[in-house]
């Protein structure tokens, strides 16, 4: 397809970053060229059209996808931040990396009961971050009307670990 195109002429893939035997798809030169971010903002949207009130990024390549995708769509805009960022009261996700843990927090009060979220991402790999945010997001009382992500990891439990939501991945890598 054009977006599945566009993403292999631009992203970038780095080895050993950011430690010996990982690679790294780097995908900072699509956000920079304004066809091609729209291409794969409009794609993510339209995968869920109509399905959702609001979206939701995760700190912080996220947030450039998920106010891109709300402004295009006319919803809200939802920001699930890395701990310790946001000032009012939190709930507050803990989940595994591959060393440690890391915590991921939304405001209490930022999403009313109800609301269908959709929730984006650049990479998906092993869910881990997105299970949180999802967490995060029904203790709110919202519904998560699907996760969105431009590049899939084949190969890790991403996907099975999200077996409750519709995931949508703009290329598997
Ligand atoms: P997960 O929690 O294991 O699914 O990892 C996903 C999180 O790590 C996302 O927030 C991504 O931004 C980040 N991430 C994992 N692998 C990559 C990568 O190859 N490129 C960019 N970000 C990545």
């Amino acid at each position: 397809s054009h977006v599945s195109a566009v993403l292999d002429e631009l992203c970038a893939t780095v080895e050993d970053y950011p430690s010996e035997g990982i690679v790294f798809k780097d995908l900072t030169p699509v956000f920079a060229d304004g066809p091609a971010f729209k291409t794969m903002v409009d794609a993510i949207a339209n995968a869920f059209e109509g399905s959702f009130d609001a979206v939701a990024g995760i700190e912080a390549r996220g947030f450039l996808l998920a106010a891109a995708a709300a402004y295009a769509t006319g919803t809200g805009v939802i920001t699930i931040r890395k701990a310790g960022k946001l000032p009012r009261e939190v709930f507050a996700e803990s989940y595994a990396l591959e060393y440690g843990e890391a915590t991921l927090e939304l405001h209490k009060e930022d999403v009313p009961a109800g609301t269908r979220v959709l929730i984006l991402d650049d990479v998906l790999a092993t869910g881990g971050t997105i299970g949180a945010a999802a967490a995060l997001l029904e203790r709110s009382g919202a519904v998560v009307a699907g996760v969105g992500v431009v590049l899939e990891i084949e190969g890790l439990p991403g996907r099975s670990n999200l077996a409750d939501y519709e995931v949508v991945s703009l290329q598997k890598v």
